[in-house]
């Protein structure tokens, strides 16, 4: 029997990323948001145990809903704390030919990437991803946190536009949200992760 799903720390202090992100949005983000994604996982796999063991019947199709739901929620916040960072950095080496390569200069992923993650429609996420088959680079722009992926890709970043992500501080402003973004994004750990899926 494997594990079940747990909240990770923030890489960093609850204020490291102010002014861009205040204290009390990542606090209630990582705190209560993430975690209630963690339980919500785990909850629906121990629903699913128990109906296994003939405990408790469960509507399979609103299960699994809830499930991809939650651990994808899950899986993206995880990935999202570890793609931003005080430490200032630039898109640089593989990752930032590969980038100019697909969208033609490091400004125009940029706009690309912002006209992406303003545009979800209700709440979602915009992520880069790497697609293996074509060697690629590729936006993808998720509903929730689990609709319109595709599968094999690889994620290389993502970020969270759901309203309590920015609504606290930007209040609608989604896009001064996105602008401000920019200056956390941690491209060397984005880079690493180029390389990891681009490793033969
Ligand atoms: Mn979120």
């Amino acid at each position: 029997m494997g594990s079940k799903y747990v909240l990770p720390e923030l890489p960093y202090e609850y204020n490291a990323l102010e002014p861009y992100l205040s204290e009390e949005i990542l606090k209630l983000h990582h705190d209560r948001h993430h975690s209630a994604y963690v339980k919500g996982a785990n909850s629906a796999l121990e629903d699913l145990e128990k109906a296994r063991k003939g405990k408790i019947e469960v509507d399979i199709k609103a299960v699994l809903k809830e499930l991809s739901f939650h651990i994808g929620g899950h899986i993206l916040h995880t990935l999202f704390w570890k793609c931003m960072t005080p430490e200032k950095s630039e898109p640089s080496g593989a990752l930032a030919e590969k980038i100019k390569e697909e969208f033609g200069s490091i400004e125009a992923f940029r706009n690309e990437f912002s006209k992406a993650a303003n545009s979800v429609e209700g709440s979602g996420w915009a992520a880069l991803m790497y697609c293996p088959l074509t060697e690629r680079l590729i936006i993808q722009q998720i509903e929730k946190h689990n609709v319109n992926l595709a599968p094999e890709l690889r994620m290389l970043v993502c970020l969270d536009v759901w309203e309590h992500a920015y609504y606290l501080q930007y209040k609608n402003d989604r896009a001064l949200f996105v602008k401000n973004w920019w200056n956390v994004v941690n491209w060397d750990f984005i880079e690493e992760r180029f390389k990891e899926v681009t490793r033969k």
